[in-house]
């Protein structure tokens, strides 16, 4: 490598303190970088010049912008292409790429669209629903193949803890996993959403939490999860459950059935115990038998139809 100022290729290496004002905030870091012998002037020196600049834009980034660790992890939390998800934020897929890669900083507009992604999730639903005709029928079908609306619209919910949700937050993948260990093979509806309240209202006895921070109403047939039409229809849209409705004598019967394997992981140990109790004490019971049991608690008895029951209920459950 030639020195510029002098023309000498003598040069060699040494740490050098960087002293960067980017976008006025001061950036101190230490790096090597490439001298010349004869006059000490800096030399230009692609690799380490590049790994320099690199890392004012790491440092700037972890401190007043966001990281590209984090871009990455949020594109990937909805398994996005880069294609996709710079069409959502409104960039070229080029910069996303270059974000990503740590080679530039986030001008203010993109970084403020990223961070209200990260900390308030149903932006990405504004975003998308708002720039609709931005996308091609195809990239928007894609899209909402890969977002679940109403998981995000659950998430976005702002969590205050209460005796309505057993002080705990709800937790979307623990309903959905739940589910399916109740519906490990052909279960009526009517029997499942009984089988979760008393799943939540036993670890609520035992623990002072709920398991998945749902709330419980009161209808007909007993205690149900609030929105559990929106949750079962979520469940069988994403394939992770068979859903049908059978006519008998003028009557209809909701089968469900599990299509995705049991993600265990999602719970405490204690918390699949509690599921696993719960099964097997109504194991021979029919939809008729649960939904008559469930008639007989306080919880149900107490409280007014169409209301929420209280978790306080829990240490008079019958289980
Ligand atoms: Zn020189």
């Amino acid at each position: 490598m030639r020195c510029d100022i002098c023309g000498s290729y003598e040069t060699y290496i040494k740490e050098y303190k960087h002293d960067y004002t980017i976008k006025g905030k001061k950036i101190e870091f230490v790096s090597d970088r490439r001298f010349c012998k004869k006059c000490n002037n800096l030399v230009y020196d692609s690799k380490l010049d590049n790994e320099a600049s690199k890392k004012a834009i790491d440092l700037y980034n972890k401190e007043y912008g966001i990281t590209k660790e984090s871009i990455v992890s949020l594109r990937e939390k909805y398994n996005l292409s880069q294609e996709l998800f710079s069409k959502i934020i409104g960039c070229a897929k080029k910069t996303l790429v270059s974000y990503e890669n740590g080679n530039s900083i986030p001008n203010d507009n993109y970084l403020i669209i990223i961070k209200s992604l990260i900390n308030k999730p149903d932006t990405m639903i504004t975003l998308i629903e708002s720039n609709k005709d931005k996308f091609t029928k195809t990239e928007y079908d894609k899209i909402k193949n890969k977002i679940d609306f109403n998981a995000l619209t659950f998430e976005a919910n702002e969590f205050i803890p209460s005796k309505y949700n057993g002080y705990t937050k709800l937790d979307m993948s623990k309903v959905y996993n739940m589910i399916l260990c109740f519906a490990d093979s052909k279960v009526l509806k009517t029997k499942l959403l009984k089988e979760m309240f008393y799943a939540d209202f036993l670890y609520y006895k035992n623990t002072g939490a709920s398991i998945t921070g749902l709330e419980y109403a009161k209808i007909n047939y007993g205690p149900v999860p609030e929105n559990y039409e929106k949750i079962i229809n979520e469940c069988s849209k994403n394939k992770l459950i068979d859903y049908k409705i059978e006519f008998k004598n003028e009557y209809e019967s909701h089968y469900i059935k599990r299509k995705e394997k049991i993600d265990t992981n999602v719970f405490t140990k204690e918390e699949y115990d509690t599921i696993c109790k719960v099964k097997h004490f109504f194991e021979n019971y029919n939809s008729n038998d649960i939904v008559k049991y469930s008639h007989s608690e306080k919880a149900f008895i107490n409280t007014d139809f169409y209301k929420k029951i209280s978790y306080d209920y829990a240490f008079d459950l019958k289980i």
